[in-house]
């Protein structure tokens, strides 16, 4: 690493001391060390410790939860935190957008870290979130990652959505490129996962070489396209990099996983997060996908059409005390055990995780297209409540969009969409929009996005 860059990760890459200014970076990475070792009553009696000091502050300042705390008749000092937890609702995202300020504290220490997601459920959402919990959540993240030898400081090369090519007006475009500067500060090469052509993907592969990264991360399906090209080009990673490979938990079928192995000969880890809880799990190099329990609490609910446990993810972070997120319904499904695993941490474990939205058309060509590039392009369309992408034929695609109560999408909105999806979609594709007045959930609940052809009838 330059001089340069460890002077600038010292001062604008790490800003984790400025995240948590009452709790230094250092203590919350002890903390989260320590927290993970913890034997099973130690566990508990630390959360029960957290639950209970969340529910004080929320029960005393949120007025949502002052309300629902009241209305359990629960003492949050006295009684069994679970228990008032279990009592309290759910929330999904349509209730956390309407509740607005009647869920966040009414005297807020800080302000707090916001950020905005349309995710993999379609619908817009600003997340508030305490800087303290961003702080336990951004290092939860680190933990995961030293599991495999991954260090701070150590190069990444990203292919996440940047957002640059879809960035408006010169402000918005400033703001990203130093953001992106700030990636690079810290050693973060990003890479765009619109791979559009097949010279896109070269490119990628290049500069991986060029970079040789200590750690590949990015979506499964991105970082599978790029293997392939690399395995069909005789190219391969190392030695000595990456030390391994990340990917957000998506499906990765046995044969993909092969392709990665063979382009880049380290082990591979998934990871469990979403904009608004963060990390919720991560995988161990035993296997086992482990939840973040000494932060946050995960509960599955019964869910219609599912069994043996299997049910809707449901999260609670014991930080976020200022900007709660209590029981907030991430929209996926899975399975929670307790079994110890044997590389001998006691946090506990999520299995069989499915609801992630990993599904992609191709265009005529073979071309990709990924829910990601609506995703981008959703991020500066505020009239927009949740949306649909219906494929009508091969690179025939209809954006379904449900607008807010007494929104209009304007006719300049509309076009610029349609341009930015249109500038990150393969040349072959042809895009049309339309609004409907109510977009349904599939009969197993879940929202989903990417409708193919052979269910376009039901939509339009
Ligand atoms: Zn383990």
């Amino acid at each position: 690493m330059s001089t340069l860059r460890s002077q600038l990760a010292r001062r604008i890459g790490l800003p984790l001391k400025a995240l948590a200014k009452r709790e230094s970076t250092g203590r919350i990475v002890d903390d989260l060390d320590k927290g993970q070792w913890l034997a099973p009553e130690q566990l508990r009696a630390l959360r029960e410790k957290r639950l209970r000091r969340l529910l004080v502050e929320v029960g005393r300042d949120v007025p949502f939860y002052r309300e629902q705390i009241r209305r359990l008749g629960a003492d949050p000092q006295g009684d069994d935190p679970f228990e008032i937890l279990r009592g309290l609702p759910t929330i999904n995202k349509k209730m956390y957008r309407e509740l607005g300020v009647a869920l966040r504290s009414e005297s807020p220490r800080r302000r707090p870290i916001v950020a905005h997601t349309s995710g993999t459920t379609g619908e817009r959402l600003e997340v508030r979130v305490d800087p303290d919990a961003a702080a336990y959540r951004y290092l939860a993240g680190f933990r995961g990652r030293s599991w495999w030898g991954i260090e701070p400081g150590d190069s990444e090369y990203k292919i996440w959505g940047s957002g640059i090519r879809t960035a408006t007006g010169a402000a918005e475009l400033a703001y990203k490129v130093v953001r992106r500067m700030k990636d690079w500060a810290i050693g973060i090469t990003l890479v765009s996962p619109f791979f559009q052509k097949r010279e896109d993907v070269d490119e990628a592969a290049r500069l991986l070489m060029r970079k040789k990264p200590k750690l590949v991360f990015g979506y499964a399906n991105s970082i599978h396209l790029l293997a392939a090209h690399m395995v069909r080009n005789g190219l391969r990673a190392g030695p000595g990099w990456p030390k391994a490979v990340g990917y957000t938990a998506e499906m990765l079928m046995d044969w993909q996983r092969e392709d990665i192995a063979r382009a880049f000969g380290a082990p591979l880890f998934a990871e469990y997060g979403s904009c608004e809880a963060g990390v919720m799990a991560f995988q161990c190099p035993q296997g086992s996908m482990h939840t973040s329990d000494d932060i946050m609490i995960l509960e599955t609910l019964p869910t219609p059409g599912c069994a043996d446990g299997l049910g809707g993810v449901v999260v609670t972070d014991l930080m976020a005390t200022t900007y709660p997120l209590i029981r907030y319904q991430q929209g996926d499904l899975a399975r929670l055990g307790s079994e110890t695993c044997t590389c001998g941490r006691g946090l506990g474990r999520l299995f069989d995780l499915t609801g992630r939205m990993n599904e992609r058309f191709a265009s005529r060509s073979g071309g990709i297209i990924d829910f990601i590039v609506f995703d981008q392009a959703m991020k500066e369309q505020d009239a927009i409540r949740c949306f649909k992408v219906v494929e009508r034929g091969p690179g025939d695609i209809v954006f379904l969009a449900e607008l807010h109560a007494g929104r209009e999408w304007n006719l300049a909105d509309r076009e610029r969409f349609v341009k930015q999806c249109l500038s990150l979609l393969p040349a072959d594709v042809a895009l049309s929009v339309q609004v409907a007045d109510h977009l349904p959930s599939e009969p197993s609940g879940k929202f989903r996005i990417m409708i193919a052809a052979s269910d376009a009838a039901r939509y339009l």
